[in-house]
């Protein structure tokens, strides 16, 4: 089984420095959605790991983060992409929990969902945390530059060997142009 692990705000849809609060304010990054289908069509499941204290800070409740999800997965579908499954810290950095990224509570989640091991899985983010919950995972991380990308990359401290890609699109194109160069140096 192929899969791949996927920041939200910042690499799937626009972040916002005051959060995505609301079904409106989720938008999503040009040509995301679409890669979220050349993943699919290539195999893989995606799923999403997304850190989302505006639970905990009561600026959005459980029924609005279920309609922003419902709104991407509808977004995701009119692409014919499909997301397998989201999970998501509803904790503040002072609840002090396992899943808050750059813990890596979420990734051994999954990895107990799926049943394997999250060796060699690719994960992307625009954050440092995601790109170090993934890492001490044994996934390999990529930074894309939206979102935080930016600013991230210019702060340095990226995990060794983190790959950098201006947005998912372009990191999609790249992972999957190297599955098919790989497949085809072992079948010769
Ligand atoms: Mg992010
Ligand atoms: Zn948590």
């Amino acid at each position: 089984m192929k899969l791949i692990i996927l920041d939200r705000d910042g690499v799937i849809n626009h972040d916002s420095p005051d959060f995505i609060k609301s079904p409106a304010e989720w938008i999503p990054v040009p040509g995301s959605l679409e890669a979220i289908a050349r993943l699919n069509q290539a195999g893989y499941k995606v799923v999403v790991a997304s850190n989302q204290s505006g639970i905990a800070r009561e600026l959005f409740d459980m029924a609005t983060l279920n309609a922003i999800h419902q709104k991407l997965h509808n977004l995701a579908q009119q692409v014919g992409a499909s997301i397998d499954a989201i999970f998501f810290c509803p904790h503040a950095g002072a609840d002090n929990c396992d899943c808050r990224k750059p813990k890596p509570g979420m990734f051994t989640e999954i990895s107990q969902r799926y049943k394997i091991s999250l060796k060699g899985v690719p994960t992307v983010g625009d954050s440092l945390r995601d790109l170090q919950a993934g890492f001490v995972s044994g996934c390999i991380p990529y930074l894309v530059l939206t979102g935080k990308g930016e600013k991230t990359q210019a702060t340095g401290g990226l995990p060794p060997g983190t790959m950098v890609f201006p947005d998912l699109a372009a990191m999609v194109n790249h992972l999957l142009k190297s599955n098919a160069a790989a497949a085809s140096s072992s079948a010769s």
